[in-house]
This record gives C-alpha cells, structure tokens and sequence, in this order.
C-alpha cells in the first residue's frame, strides 16, 4: 500500500488547543491499519519544500500575532501550495489556517493580513475584541456520502464571508460568522474548519475521509479502509451529543 506524505506547516506557531493532535490521530489510525504515514515540517525559513509531492497539507489555527508573523513567510509558499491543491493535494484547514488560504484577514484593529487566496471567502474580526465566537460546536456534514455530525470547540473573533461551499450545517454554536448556519468549507480535496479540539479526536469519519483520499490518490485500485474500534471515540461524542443537542 501506498505510504501517506504529510505537510505539517507551521506547528511551532499555529497549535491553538492541540491542534497538532489532529497529525497524531492520523498517525495512529494509519498505523493501526500498517500504512506507513510520514509526517513533515515546515516553518519560516525551512527549506522550500516540494509541495506536491504531499498527499495532504496541514495548517492549524492561532492568534492574531502568530498569524501575521508567519504571513509573509506563507506568501513565499503561494506558488507551491497552488499548484500543489491543483494537483489534488488534500488541505486540511483549522481556524486561523482556514483564513489565512482566503483573500485576507482584517483583525479587529483594522490591519489586514493577506491571504493567499487560494479560496474565495475573506474574514473580517469585529472592533470589539469582546465579540467572539467562543464555545463548542456541533455541525452536520456529509463529506463521507451520509450524514456525520461532528463535534469540537470553536474560539474565534474573525467572521467568515463568501462561503459558497460549507464544510457542514451548524446545530450548536457559530460557525462561520456569529448565529450563522454554516460552519467551514469543503471541497472534495479540502476541509476547512473552525473546530478545534483537536477536531480528529471525536470524529474519526473525518480522519478516515482524508487517509481514505491519500491513499487512493493516483491509484489504480480503490482501496477500502478497514475498520476500526472506536467505541471510545464514539461515545465522547456522544457525551457532546447529549449534553448540546439533548440527542
Ligand atoms: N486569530 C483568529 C481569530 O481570532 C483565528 C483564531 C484561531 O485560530 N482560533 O479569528
């Protein structure tokens, strides 16, 4: 079986509330299975990688700060990841990762950080540094081909517009901007989200939507992972389930 090449970007900077679990749990669920996972870095003034050669690419979320720092950096990078989502790298997206790959991010004092504009939405922060969309989160998806609900923690000022393709539909909390609907953005080779947690923690679809993807990635043969036992993880969410939804 083909191995899965990952591209943590960033994890020194942008790893608000574990979010480099989310690499750890794709670790393990590939390890669980014998498919070799090999799991990358790369940070400001690392070597310029071969984007493409990645079967996914990895950004997690941050403050404001941590974002403007790496900025520049990521627009070095620009080309590169292009090309490589064109070729159909899968990217993976957290919070301040999500709006840093749409056209820009105006903070609440009104600078504007420049996206790399790989996706058409922007996010604006309100002035008021109180208003924010903090708290857990329940959304509905059916990125797996049937409905998932999908649980996690979300914590952040700026407001998301321009989404045409929602990661899921909002059940409990924000979303996207303040009482919306929508949370995130899908496409068949990116999920974007707000949800921290580490997310991967308590929906195992969704990590095995992206190995199922990195796997069968330019592969003859499509390949069916095998199941795992998630009775832990499972009723975690459920837990969330219960106490949110009252499901
Ligand atoms: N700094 C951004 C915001 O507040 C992103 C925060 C995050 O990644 N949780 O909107």
């Amino acid at each position: 079986m083909k191995k899965v090449k990952i591209l943590h970007m960033y994890a020194d900077m942008l790893d608000l509330y574990g979010d480099s679990g989310n690499m750890e749990i794709i670790r393990y669920r590939c390890g669980m299975r014998g498919i070799e996972c090999q799991v990358d870095s790369y940070s400001i003034d690392s070597e310029m990688p071969d984007f493409s050669s990645y079967d996914l690419i990895y950004i997690g979320g941050g403050a404001d700060l941590e974002q403007q720092h790496i900025s520049a950096d990521l627009m070095k990078c620009r080309e590169g990841i292009i090309k490589a989502y064109s070729s159909g790298t899968f990217m993976f997206l957290i919070c301040g990762g999500y709006q840093l790959m749409g056209k820009f991010y105006r903070d609440a004092d009104g600078n504007e950080i420049k996206g790399l504009g790989l996706f058409d939405y922007h996010t604006v922060a309100p002035q008021s540094r109180k208003m924010r969309c903090i708290g857990n989160i329940v959304l509905r998806t059916n990125i797996t081909g049937k409905p998932v609900e999908v649980v996690g923690f979300e914590n952040h000022g700026g407001q998301t517009h321009g989404v045409k393709t929602p990661f899921g539909e909002v059940l409990y909390g924000n979303g996207n901007c303040a009482g919306s609907k929508a949370e995130g953005y899908i496409e068949k080779n990116v999920i974007a989200t707000y949800l921290h947690g580490p997310c991967l923690s308590k929906n195992p679809e969704i990590a095995d939507y992206m190995i199922g993807y990195c796997i069968n990635r330019g592969q003859a043969e499509h390949i069916t992972l095998e199941p795992l036992d998630d009775t832990l993880e499972k009723k975690c969410r459920s837990v969330m389930l219960k106490r949110l939804l009252n499901e």
